[in-house]
């Protein structure tokens, strides 16, 4: 116990002492030079190799050269990477068979719609034709982007809708050729919010202030409402929501997602450093959806990239860089899954079996 006098004489104390650390350090650190260092001495369990084959359902490889990937699939376990390319038309054709020439049997393309033309009569008959062609050089799926609902205009000029009637018979066609539809819609929650001191992303929107969607037409969760009304109007279609259908922040909204649609996939990519901030929401939700998740990552094919999704998934280390950590998301570290076996499996390379035409 204290008395009032001994607890004021304490609090000059302290006070002396804050002005003495004052005096001898800078107290005006500017954000970007704050480099701290996290003190915990925990058990670390580094990850060589994956504990069952790995297939990446979501990377881009359109830059990289086949072989030297090869080399990093062998060295990190990984069976076979799925690029997405960025390129339409005949760009589109050829690193298809860039890619199938280099080794069929390692990597598959899922192809991106094309929306030069969007604005001109008879846009989604030549784009069905599209994906037909698409599909016959060996596309297993179709991806769209997040500038469908924030960007895309249609002949009025008006933001085009997700769920607009038009686009209907897009996904009609992806159900009859048997690919699924990847939708990455809208991003993550902070690149909707103003740029500023509360902003958890403040650092990298500041160095990419056109990363951020504040202010745009449609706010984020309007912009996941219609594409989950494209995947109610489109039961035969197969979805997979990109980036934890965009709702890693908020699982139970991903779980309320994956519940009502039972034609709807998720991956993880890009998105360890949310759902690694909240190791026990995260693990319910891949004990509750072991067959609907899917292993990928979205980062350029890298050892240590690859290692410290393992890491994550496998083990049940505390506080470590998570695996975009260079780029800066925000300063937080990650929490491992310590995933069962049986879920393991599932993620890393069974799920995606179902996806991939066999
Ligand atoms: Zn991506």
């Amino acid at each position: 116990m204290t008395f009032p006098d001994q607890e004021k004489s304490q609090e000059k104390d302290q006070d002396k002492f804050v002005a003495l650390v004052s005096a001898k350090t800078e107290v005006t650190l500017p954000l970007s030079h704050f480099q701290p260092r996290s003190t915990l001495v925990t058990a670390k369990h580094p990850i060589e190799r994956p504990r069952f084959p790995v297939i990446d359902y979501h990377n881009h490889l359109d830059s990289v050269d086949p072989a030297e990937t090869l080399r990093i699939m062998d060295a990190c376990g990984i069976e076979r990477i799925v690029n997405i390319t960025m390129k339409t038309g005949e760009d589109a054709l050829r690193m298809i068979e860039k890619f199938r020439a280099a080794n069929p049997h390692r990597f598959s393309t899922i192809g991106w719609l094309d929306w030069t033309g969007v604005d001109q009569p008879g846009f989604v008959a030549k784009t069905c034709a599209a994906l037909e062609q698409l599909v016959e050089r060996g596309v297993v799926g179709i991806k769209l982007w997040k500038d469908l609902g924030l960007t895309i205009r249609d002949a009025r000029g008006e933001i085009l809708r997700i769920d607009d009637e038009r686009l209907a018979p897009l996904f009609e066609k992806a159900a009859e050729l048997g690919i699924p539809v990847m939708f990455h819609t809208a991003d993550p929650d902070a690149f909707f919010l103003p740029i500023d001191e509360t902003n958890e992303r403040y650092e990298e929107l500041a160095a990419h202030p056109n990363w951020s969607f504040h202010g745009s037409k449609y706010s984020k969760s309007e912009l996941l409402d219609q594409r989950d009304r494209v995947i109610a109007r489109h039961p035969k279609t197969t979805f997979v929501g990109a980036h934890v259908a965009e709702s890693s922040e908020n699982l139970a909204r991903a779980t309320r997602l994956l519940e009502t649609f039972p034609n709807v996939y998720v991956d993880i990519s890009a998105r360890a450093s949310e759902l690694g901030r909240q190791p026990y929401s995260a693990r319910d939700f891949f004990l509750r959806f072991p067959d609907r998740i899917l292993f990928g990552t979205d980062l350029l094919p890298e050892e240590n990239m690859y290692r410290l999704y393992y890491r994550f998934l496998e083990t049940a280390d505390e506080y470590f860089e998570y695996p975009s950590h260079a780029s800066r998301q925000g300063r937080w570290n990650i929490y491992g899954l310590h995933l069962p076996d049986d879920v393991l499996r599932k993620v890393y390379r069974e799920n995606a079996l179902r996806l991939l035409p066999h």
